[in-house]
């Protein structure tokens, strides 16, 4: 039988899109378990699809929301930026342009293309299709003690020390010459090609990536990795995304600031780390149609989290070399999940290169390649020269390499440079090797009265090592305290808490050498708080009781 289009519409289960307004993490914690199929993460509310049933299941729990679209089904929609309102009149009569919080419009069309509907050099995240909800997660603000500081390095200082202003000049200098690299040209691919073979000449493991984007399109992002040598699968990721845009993006976008800098020192960090060798794994990475709306990024990203790997940090560099005033410093964007990471960056900067480092926790901030590891929930940072930016020649066929702060640029590198290297962790000769693969496993007893959490480590011997030590921390990368009173003998190591109220605890091992050199901490290993168990977990009264959780 043939059913016309009006037809099936009236037959097909209505789609609507929401907007929930955010509360608590008991909030988070009842959406994920109603499985409500959450789009996209903002600063002060959740957009999700909903179908009806969902609607009559969020009526019936008391979730506030909104309905903003009521014809749902298969459409696009994109978050743009509050600022780039007034150029986008044309969706105001052929789309909708709305505010879903302050600073942030979504909009759609009816039923035209939306990307072509966007002017190019319009900042612009789509909403998936499917739910980003496993990806979010409730954390806490970070802790630090007042004055924390991490000790320097001399092995970093060296590496740090290798940047080089002529290199980036030159990187830069050489992806401009491409004209354009508007991710639909013939010249992207070409710029794609050179990256490649800069990472191939290096000797680095490269591939490209290739991936579709806006239906028929495709571009490829490049893959470099150096694998790491206690536990590879532990992985840090240095990326930017080398497509560019301009007002006349198919024939001139030289996309010096944006992003020929951060291309430039993603290509020069691999030249540098090349000689070393690391405990993790280090990923350097070009991603491409990012101006199209992270298109390149979400692929990968979302490829990684289905195969199950395990990202560390994702590092991203996005416009890193324009100094509206000087000195400039280096604004970090991340999500409350992320917060660590600009805390890294902070302090490898105070440790290493000087440069003032801004913290922005704005999880509503997603104009960049960072969103998509966000959404695939793992941690992530965006670093940019401005929030709001202020480069005069953004998106402009003036934006060359005659514009850039090349101190700025070279000290926003060395500071990437940094604390990826501080990350990833170098192998320094005549110390112990790093104790590979640390596991976690906690034995929940619940009485009447009290609760008692034993967290049993477990990790691989290393060779000639007189002793090990164990440290743990409430934030995860930071602030490790050691809690064994002498050396651990054995490749094991209980931990004992008590209380019901306990918080995330994050642990990390060292090898202790004969003469006393400690070596680098283990991966680190993560114990979820007996509140945070799985929704689902039976708890039988009966005494004691016996919960088994385990990480890693
Ligand atoms: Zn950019």
């Amino acid at each position: 039988m043939l059913l016309t289009g009006a037809l099936l519409s009236a037959l097909a289960e209505p789609l609507y899109l929401v907007r929930i307004p955010r509360e608590d993490a008991a909030q988070l914690a009842l959406l994920q378990r109603l499985q409500v199929a959450v789009v996209q993460e903002l600063e002060t509310c959740f957009i999700a699809r909903a179908d009806r049933e969902d609607i009559r299941v969020l009526r019936k729990t008391g979730v506030p929301f909104a309905v903003l679209d009521s014809d749902a089904a298969g459409k696009d929609y994109f978050l743009v930026p509050a600022s780039a309102g007034p150029r986008l009149t044309w969706l105001r009569t052929r789309g909708r342009l709305i505010s879903v919080e302050s600073g942030t419009l979504l909009c759609w069309t009816k039923g035209e293309n939306l990307s072509a509907a966007i002017p190019p050099g319009v900042s612009r995240k789509p909403l998936p299709f499917a739910s980003v909800l496993a990806g979010i997660k409730a954390v806490s603000p970070l802790r630090l003690p007042p004055g924390y500081r991490t000790a320097g390095d001399q092995l970093i200082q060296f590496i740090v020390s290798q940047v080089s202003e002529v290199n980036l000049r030159s990187l830069v200098t050489d992806l401009e010459l491409f004209k354009t690299r508007y991710a639909s040209t013939p010249e992207c691919a070409a710029a794609g090609d050179f990256i490649f073979y800069y990472f191939e000449a290096l000797g680095l493991n490269t591939s490209f990536d290739p991936f579709t984007f806006d239906t028929s399109l495709s571009s490829r992002n490049i893959i470099a990795e150096k694998r790491g040598g206690t536990d590879p699968g532990e992985i840090l990721i240095i990326c930017a995304h080398y497509d560019s845009t301009s007002g006349s993006p198919l024939t001139l976008a030289p996309g010096a600031d944006d992003n020929g800098s951060g291309t430039a020192a993603v290509m020069e960090a691999a030249r540098i780390l090349l000689p070393h060798s690391f405990d993790f794994t280090v990923r350097f990475i070009a991603f491409s149609a990012e101006e199209w709306g992270l298109y390149g990024s979400r692929h990968y990203a979302t490829q990684a989290r289905s195969r199950g790997e395990r990202i560390i940090g994702v590092i991203n560099l996005d416009m890193i070399a324009y100094a509206d005033q000087v000195p400039e410093d280096l604004d970090v964007i991340v999500n409350p999940y992320s917060e660590w990471l600009a805390e890294r960056v902070r302090l490898s900067a105070e440790a290493y290169t000087g440069l003032p480092v801004r913290e922005i926790v704005n999880a509503s901030f997603v104009y960049s390649d960072h969103a998509s590891f966000w959404e695939t929930g793992y941690p992530a940072l965006l670093g940019i020269e401005d929030e709001p930016l202020q480069n005069p020649y953004y998106h402009q066929t003036t934006d060359t390499v005659e514009t850039l702060n090349f101190d700025f640029f070279s000290d926003s590198t060395k500071t990437a440079l940094s604390t990826l290297t501080e990350l990833a962790q170098p192998v320094r000769p005549g110390y112990p090797r790093t104790p590979a693969g640390l596991e976690a496993e906690a034995l929940t007893y619940i009485s009447l009265f009290n609760s008692l959490t034993d967290v049993h480590l477990s990790w691989a011997a290393v060779p000639g090592a007189s002793g090990y030590n164990v440290y743990r921390s409430i934030t995860p990368h930071l602030d490790y305290a050691r809690i064994n009173a002498s050396g651990v003998l054995t490749t094991s190591f209980v931990d004992r808490l008590l209380g019901s109220d306990l918080p995330y605890y994050y642990y990390v091992v060292t090898a202790v050498g004969r003469d006393g050199l400690e070596s680098n901490f283990s991966r680190e290993a993560e114990v979820a708080p007996p509140a945070a168990l799985a929704p689902g977990t039976k708890i039988r009264f009966y005494f004691p009781l016996l919960n088994r959780r385990s990480a890693r």
